[in-house]
C-alpha cells in the first residue's frame, strides 16, 4: 500500500519541506512539494493525494483556509504542521477539520507514526469518494446537480447544469452546437441552436465573469470546448 501512496507536502520553509521529502520517500512514499498556499489548495483539489501535510503560515493562503476550503469539497487526510505552543493554531485546525496535528520542530518518526496511524483508520473504514468533476476552481457534483466555484454554491437551473456537465465531462473535446442541442435539449427540441448560445451566455455571466474563471471557449464555426 505505502509505495503508491502520495503524500502532499505543503510547506514554504524548503529545509522542512526537504528533510520532510527525503524521509517519506525513504519510508516508502511518494511526495510533492508546494510552498505556496494558494496553489496548493488549486494542486489539493485537482491533483489525487491521499494524504496532506499542511503547514499554517503560507504565502498568498494560509493553512487555517485551505484546511476550510478544502473540506467543503473532500476529506482527504489532513495533518497540520503548527509552530510551538501554537495551541489556538491547534484547536483551530481541528475544528476546521484536519484529522491531526504535529508541533515543530517534530521529527520524521513521528510524523510516520502519525500518517500510517491516520491511513489505517481511513483503510479500516474507506469512505466513499463523492462523483465530482473539476476544471479550475468549478466543482460540479453530478449526483446533487450543486456546481461551487472557489468554493461557493452557484444556483443554476437544471439545463443550465446539465449543459455545464455535459462540457465539462468532454473536455478538451470540442463539441458542435448540434451534439449540445441533442444531448442536453434531446432530439424532439424544435428551437433554434441559438438556444446553445443562450444558454452558454447564462454560464459565462453566473460563473467566469462572476467568479473570473474563464474555461468556457468559442470554436469559430464549431461549437464550444472547455479548458483548464
Ligand atoms: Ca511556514
Amino acid at each position: 500500500m505505502d509505495e503508491k501512496t502520495k503524500i502532499f507536502i505543503v510547506e514554504d520553509e524548503r529545509q522542512i519541506a526537504r528533510f520532510l521529502q527525503i524521509d517519506l520517500e525513504k519510508a516508502g512514499f511518494q511526495t510533492a512539494i508546494e510552498k505556496n498556499g494558494k496553489r496548493a489548495y488549486e494542486r489539493i483539489i485537482q491533483e489525487k493525494y491521499d494524504l496532506v501535510l499542511l503547514d499554517v503560515m503560507l504565502p498568498e493562503m494560509d493553512g487555517m483556509e485551505i484546511c476550510r476550503r478544502v473540506r467543503e469539497l473532500s476529506d482527504i487526510p489532513i495533518i497540520m504542521l503548527t509552530a510551538r505552543d501554537e495551541i489556538k493554531d491547534k484547536v483551530e485546525g481541528l475544528n476546521l477539520g484536519a484529522d491531526d496535528y504535529v508541533t515543530k520542530p517534530f521529527s520524521a518518526d513521528e510524523v510516520l507514526a502519525r500518517i500510517r496511524r491516520i491511513l489505517k483508520r481511513r483503510n479500516e473504514e474507506p469512505r466513499k469518494e463523492e462523483n465530482r468533476l473539476v476544471v479550475g476552481n468549478v466543482i460540479l457534483y453530478p449526483d446533487r446537480y450543486e456546481v461551487k466555484v472557489k468554493g461557493e454554491v452557484v444556483e443554476l437551473t437544471h439545463k443550465e447544469f446539465e449543459l455545464l456537465q455535459y462540457l465539462v465531462s468532454n473536455k478538451p473535446n470540442v463539441l458542435s452546437r448540434d451534439q449540445i442541442l441533442q444531448r442536453v435539449w434531446g432530439y424532439d427540441f424544435m428551437g433554434n441552436t441559438n438556444v446553445v448560445d443562450v444558454y452558454i451566455s447564462y454560464l459565462r455571466t453566473k460563473i467566469e465573469e462572476k467568479y473570473d474563471e474563464k474555461h468556457i471557449y468559442t470554436v469559430r464555426g464549431v461549437g464550444y470546448v472547455i479548458r483548464d
